[in-house]
């Protein structure tokens, strides 16, 4: 009955739009501008014009499912009836946005990122209340859409393990509960799915499992297992594609080995292949082609790969690292870039070739013993040896010592009130941005709007009676792609959005060669902005690490190298701006977890070099200059020892909404610390009590010396109304609480 698996396929596919049709929809809908109709017909089309591309461009394997309002967990949830009871509205379409968005008066479920990418799902909530239904209307209506074009496609849909792992309990679990506690009962709404799938006559199925690639424990791997057996046993199901990705199954491989699925996808740009005998007798769905990055595919490494899946594994398909939904659809939109850069690249649509083209070069290669063939893990190219050693500077003054010295410098009361750096980007300011960029005004008319917005950020910030100033960021589109936009070394794109969250996407800018600073890049405005106030004004960088986080990275140096590269650029920016007057510097390094190896075993590596990185990049600064820190989010505790080696002087971190997580931890911390006081994240604005509320438990915590006043995180995305009435009463709060403490 199993038809076997096609020559060629990509694990999933952009779906915001070319250009970010669905964001514009989404957001016009929100808003109420359009209704349903208008968004499921954008919806559709963006469907149908993907579904033709792929195959257009020689693909086989055509996945569907794979599009999203808004997140393919959040989708999974829905379609296992995993709604909790507070969600639910009048319509399906409200009670999916009131999850991911909230509704008056209810907050959404938490977002978080997958894995270690910078997108963002929607953590599920499972409690053993949960009462599990089938809703598969959404991947019968796209294989039906699909179908309607003539095109057969493969579902694809979070697996079950991944998707108990990645959701939190329900507020009322008991104690010891975990969601996969509910695996069996999970298990059987799948099976009916796959009966559901199969009478509709779909061929094979896609059940992604990321999760089996970090680190399990034998339960966790022994529960995969049975529910793969489960599944594997079924009478009337599709063909099973068991999809791993973002680095070697490990243990996993022989638990899915021994399950009666027809195939296994393989990450073989990040793992090794290791283990892939074992898959025997099953279809390998080799991922040679990496949705992770933006460079093509070295064809005869490609190619070496696939050879040898064929020769151990025996059945081998052709298909990408990941789903593509991390990359940008299309590099042959940007003729702004340098030809000679721009023929390294390859978007989604070029991978989309590439995977066709080596299914075509692996047809035509015969004799399983072509020489040369060889798993990434025994790659014969060695690395170069690292360079690194050089930057080991010697530490700044001991915290103490330092302290001291920012006291006499700095003349702060107690519990100072800062922010973290951006403040609301108008309507006028984006307006400004774009005619710059689109040539209708000149570099002087444009910097005049930058000038008036730092005096505007400057005199609130005075009026509220704040006491480290900021500049607001108004020069600044996004945290990284400006600092990308003047150093050498990096290209931005025009086209090249990726979706981040919901409606939300970035341009990842592209780190393709060496990493240099010709000159200041934030010094001009830093000292302007200083010079309208006697009051410090903060010094605002993107530290090392998050730039690399959120840009393309080239792949011919070890991602370490390439991090202290941009952290010398950042040390000798951090010197400019301490010769310029400023006193206060924050060097942001949200990105520092994002990071983190999935695997324990390299986990502590990472973090070595990470934070040396940090360290080099900020420990030329005088010891009375105070370097700040931020990090956006409050489950700090897996990395707590490694922020607090960052060693900054103050470390400002998101709580308001997880307080007693963030606090409960911070005990051991020995210098400054702000946690966030003010959601940003939303457009309500706190109360002084509340706030005071929140300040008074903080100093239970952390000693008054030491404590500092701020927002959770930069304040770019909400409005002045909002802004200035919350800071108002955060500002009243701290004054309050310090009057006590006189
Ligand atoms: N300084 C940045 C801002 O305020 C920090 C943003 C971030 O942490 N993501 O916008
Ligand atoms: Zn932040």
């Amino acid at each position: 009955m199993t038809s076997s698996f096609p020559a060629s396929t990509v694990l999933g596919y952009p779906r915001i739009g070319p250009d970010r049709e669905l964001k514009r929809a989404l957001e016009a809908y929100w808003e109420g501008r359009a209704d349903r109709r208008d968004l499921e017909s954008t919806a559709r089309s963006l469907r149908e014009d993907t579904w033709r591309r792929l195959a257009g461009l020689g693909l086989d394997g055509l996945p569907s499912n794979t599009f999203s309002y808004y997140d393919q967990v959040l989708d999974t949830a829905v379609l296992l009836g995993a709604v909790p009871e507070r969600y639910r509205q009048a319509d399906d379409l409200a009670t999916y946005f009131a999850m991911a968005r909230g509704a008056d008066g209810l907050a959404p479920l938490r977002m978080t990122k997958w894995f270690d990418t910078n997108y963002h799902y929607i953590v599920p909530e499972i409690g053993p209340e949960t009462v599990f239904s089938l809703d598969a209307a959404k991947p019968l209506a796209e294989v039906r859409e699909a179908r309607a074009l003539g095109l057969e496609t493969r579902p694809v849909v979070v697996g079950p393990v991944t998707f108990l792992l990645l959701a939190q309990a329900s507020p009322d679990s008991p104690d010891g509960f975990a969601p996969l506690d509910r695996l069996d009962d999970v298990v059987e709404v799948y099976a009916r799915l796959l009966a559901d799938l199969a009478a509709e006559g779909v061929g094979w199925v896609q059940l992604d499992e990321p999760a089996l690639v970090a680190d399990r424990t034998p339960a966790e791997l022994a529960a995969a297992g049975t529910a793969y057996r489960r599944l594997g046993r079924l009478e009337h199901r599709p063909a099973l594609l068991v999809a791993s990705y973002f680095g070697d199954l490990g243990d996993a491989l022989p638990v899915l080995a021994g399950t009666p699925v027809e195939a296994v996808a393989l990450d073989l740009v990040r793992g090794t292949g290791h283990g892939i005998e074992a898959l025997a007798g099953k279809t390998v769905v080799a991922g040679v082609v990496s949705g992770r990055d933006v460079w093509r595919t070295d064809t005869d490494r490609a190619l070496a790969t696939l050879l040898a899946v064929r020769e151990r594994a025996g059945r081998v398909a052709v298909g990408t690292s990941c789903s593509l939904l991390h990359v940008p659809y299309d590099v042959e939109r940007e003729t702004g870039l340098d030809p000679s850069l721009r023929e390294r690249l390859a978007f989604a649509e070029q991978k989309v070739a590439e995977v066709a083209g080596l299914t075509r070069l692996l047809a035509a290669a015969s004799g399983p013993h072509l020489p040369g063939s060889h798993l990434p893990g025994e790659s014969v190219v060695q690395g170069r040896p690292p360079a690194y050693g050089r930057r080991t500077g010697q530490g700044r003054a001991p915290y103490p010592v330092r302290a001291a010295a920012q006291a006499e410098h700095l003349k702060l009361p107690l519990l100072p009130v800062t922010t973290i750096g951006s403040f609301p980007q108008t309507g006028a300011l984006r307006g400004a941005r774009a005619a710059l960029a689109a040539g209708e005004i000149g570099e002087a008319a444009y910097e005049s709007v930058v000038r008036t917005e730092i005096e505007r950020v400057i005199a609130l910030q005075e009026r509220l009676g704040l006491d480290v100033l900021v500049h607001g960021e108004p020069e600044r589109n996004d945290m990284v792609q400006y600092f990308a936009e003047h150093l050498d070394g990096f290209a931005v794109t025009r086209h090249g959005w990726v979706q981040s969250y919901g409606s939300r996407c970035t341009r990842p800018p592209i780190l393709h060669g060496d990493v240099g600073r010709s000159e200041p890049i934030t010094v001009r405005w830093a000292r302007f902005a200083q010079s309208l106030t006697s009051k410090p004004v903060k010094g605002m960088l993107t530290g090392p690490v998050t730039i690399v986080a959120w840009s393309f990275v080239r792949d011919d140096l070890p991602l370490r190298e390439v991090v202290l590269q941009v952290a010398d650029a950042v040390r000798e920016e951090v010197a400019d701006l301490e010769e310029a007057g400023i006193r206060v510097i924050q060097v942001d390094e949200p990105a520092l977890r994002e990071l983190v190896p999935l695997r324990r075993a390299e986990q502590d590596t990472y973090l070595e070099w990470a934070v040396a990185a940090y360290r080099w990049a900020t420990s030329g600064a005088s010891e009375r200059t105070q370097i700040h820190t931020h990090l956006c989010y409050s489950d700090a505790d897996q990395i707590l020892a490694a922020i607090d080696a960052l060693d900054a002087d103050v470390t400002s971190i998101e709580s308001a909404r997880s307080r007693g997580r963030v606090l409960g931890v911070v005990g051991g911390f020995s210098r400054g610390l702000g946690p966030g006081v003010y959601d940003i994240h939303s457009p309500r604005v706190p109360g002084v009590d509340e706030v005071e509320g929140l300040l008074t438990e903080a100093l239970r915590a952390v000693p008054a010396e030491r404590l500092w006043v701020n927002p959770d995180c930069g304040l770019k995305t909400r409005s002045y109304e909002q802004v200035e009435a919350a800071l108002a009463n955060v500002a009243e709060a701290a004054a309050r609480l310090r009057a006590r403490h006189a």
